[in-house]
This record gives structure tokens, sequence and C-alpha cells, in this order.
């Protein structure tokens, strides 16, 4: 029992962290979410009031003490284990607390005051950010296994320029490797009047469908329209998205290769036939996979990828490829023949539509 009330007292401000990080722009709920809950045994602590020190005081309190004759070396003891806990990750603390409790005589004041500090301090749960096995820890402010988008996309961009990101090449990303061999039967964009944030390759039931990337599932599982959803964080913040399968071959926290089965394809969800509907997304926001993706060969047009923030997301595109900025009386067919392109080539590259109205000063790319 006093485990599992430990628990609970340990995963409530992480949950309270967890509602806070993932949709800033929603500050009244930051608030509402971030519940502190310490539970107490008994009214004593290690550290009276007056003792409640910082770090460096706390720790020149330990040292003169251990030259004073007369000090209790348990005492002298759990002030040095409690001076240890804010480098511990949350799995760390709880395992000493269970340990405390192992003892002949439990330590209640001190486990009091660890709860009291644990729910003062909920970074403490933040931290192990740095050292986190999760892939692209350093970009995203939380790992979540349930929800397929728990970023706030324009929250995380707003200050970002140009990403230049490694596709392959490098010992964590090594190949690329295409989800599934099957001809693209619905491009990315404006679709029906909604915005299509993947792109649809066809395929069999029970055909497999594999990681394009190495990288950690964050998602396996049933999400909503998606049907049977994998969702695979890679080393270089890209996430992909595998939906409508018929089967799910992994669970959240599976480290995958490129080539790795993630699941069977299928029609689950909201899809009228069998196909894959594949999502590349960075931060959250969703990228045209075809502007750095040769569908036709199955193959990465680069090694690079370049992700320049607008408005609403990012535009990726290979690295070395050339542009074109927009003047005045400038029109695509224009463009399109002055590079020796056609204007087609010119929508695909860009991924945009015919009409779309041209602003002076925009960059196409041409090549
Ligand atoms: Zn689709």
């Amino acid at each position: 029992m006093r485990n599992l009330l430990l628990y609970i007292f340990l995963l409530l401000p992480l949950v309270g962290i967890a509602g806070s990080k993932d949709e800033g722009s929603d500050s009244k709920h930051d608030h509402k979410d971030t519940t502190k809950a310490v539970v107490l045994y008994g009214e004593q602590f290690l550290l009276s009031e007056k003792q409640h020190l910082s770090r460096a005081s706390l720790e020149s309190l330990r040292d003169s003490l251990k030259n004073e004759p007369g000090t209790s070396k348990e005492f002298l003891d759990q002030l040095t284990l409690f001076l240890k806990i804010p480098g511990m990750t949350r799995k760390e603390v709880a395992h000493v607390i269970d340990s405390l409790f192992e003892n002949e005589s439990i330590p209640y004041p001190l486990i009091n005051q660890i709860n009291t500090y644990v729910a003062e301090n909920p970074p403490l749960n933040y931290i192990p950010l740095d050292t986190f096995p999760h892939p692209a820890h350093h970009i995203y402010p939380n790992w979540n296994t349930v929800v397929a988008h728990p970023y706030n996309t324009l929250n995380l961009n707003k200050t970002d320029t140009t990403h230049v990101i490694q596709l392959t090449g490098t010992q964590q990303l090594q190949e690329y490797v295409h989800p599934v061999n099957g001809p693209v039967t619905s491009s990315f964009g404006p679709r029906f009047g909604r915005q299509h944030n993947g792109i649809d390759l066809d395929l069999q039931v029970w055909d497999t469908v594999v990681s394009s990337f190495p990288g950690m599932v964050r998602i396996a599982s049933w999400c909503g329209g998606y049907g049977r959803l994998v969702v695979v964080r890679h080393f270089n913040g890209l996430e992909t998205y595998y939906a409508h399968l018929h089967r799910l071959k992994v669970k959240p926290g599976d480290i995958v290769n490129a080539g790795d089965p993630v699941g069977l394809g299928g029609s689950s969800g909201n899809s009228t036939g069998s196909h894959l509907h594949w999502e590349l997304r960075f931060k959250g926001a969703p990228l045209n996979p075809e502007t750095f993706i040769d569908f036709e060969k199955g193959k990465l047009e680069s090694d690079t990828l370049v992700l320049k923030p607008i408005p609403t997301g990012f535009v990726a595109f290979p690295a070395g490829t050339k542009y074109h900025e927009v003047r005045r009386g400038d029109f695509l067919y224009k463009i399109a023949k002055q590079y020796g392109t056609s204007v087609a080539a010119l929508c695909k590259l860009n991924g945009i539509q015919r009409n779309k109205p041209l602003v002076v000063g925009e960059k196409l790319r041409v090549i």
C-alpha cells in the first residue's frame, strides 16, 4: 500500500509538467494541471524550517557537523542522502524511498523531507531529459505515448530559424528504407477542402510496413481516424506516422532500425480502402514528403534536409537545391521556362497548386 501511495505521489508532479508543457498556448491550463501532492508520514521532517536552506548551505552544514563531536551519524547519513536527491531520476528517488521503508526503523522524517522536496521541485522529473534515452529529446518537451500530436507546433517554432538536419549517413541514421512499395494514390496538401497531412501509398491488407529511419516507437495504438497507428521518433527530430494499419508489430519504447516492420497494412480507422497513410512531421508540423523523397524510386533525394519555418510549420527541401526569388510580374509558367522545367514539376517540388498566388520575395524551389 505504501508503495502505491508513493507512486501516486511521484507521478502527479509529472502529469502536471506534461500538461503544462504540452500545449504551451493555453496558459490557463498550466495552473490547473500542475497539482502538487505530498504524502507525509507524521509531522516530522529531517530539517527544521530554519534549516531549510539552499543546497550550498546544507552542504556546508553537513561539513561543519562532521567535525562536531556528538553529532548523530544517522543524521549525517540522512542529510548526505537527501543532498543526492536532486541529481536522481524519478525512478531512482522511488527506489531510495522504497529502500528506506525496508529499514528496521523507518526514517519517516527523511521520507517526508524527500517527498516535500520532490513536490516543491517538480523540475526534478524534468532534469533526466538530458540523459533521457528518447531520440531527439533536446528538440521535444515531452515523450508522450498516448497522444498522437502532443506538441504545440506554433509554439515550438516561434523562435526557429532554418534547420538543417541529417537524414542518413551518420552512425545513428544509417540508411533510408521506403515504408511500403506501393504507388502514391494521394499527395500531401489540400484535398476536398481539407488539408491532407500525409501521403497515401497503395498496399494490400497484410503487406508489411517498415520504419523508414531508425528510432524509437512513441505510439502504437488505435488513434481515432488514423485507425491503428504507429509513430516513430527518429534521432534527427523527424517523427514518422504509419496509419490505417491492420496489425501493430511494435510497442512504445521499442527501438527500430530502418526497414524493421512496425505493422501490417490495412484500412483501419477513417479509410475507404487498404493503403498506408504516411506522415512525416518535424516538431509536430507535417512536411510534404514529395519535396525530398523520390516516390518512384523509393529513395531520398539528399542525405540532408533543409527545414524552413513558415507561419504554419515548415517547408522541407533537400540541401543543394536551387531557388528562384519571385519578382514582380512573375508567374509559374514564366519561372518554369526560365529554368527549363514545367509548371507541374514546380508545383510538385514546392508542394503548391497551379493557382497559388505568388508573393514578391518568396522563394520557390526550381531544382
Ligand atoms: Zn492519407
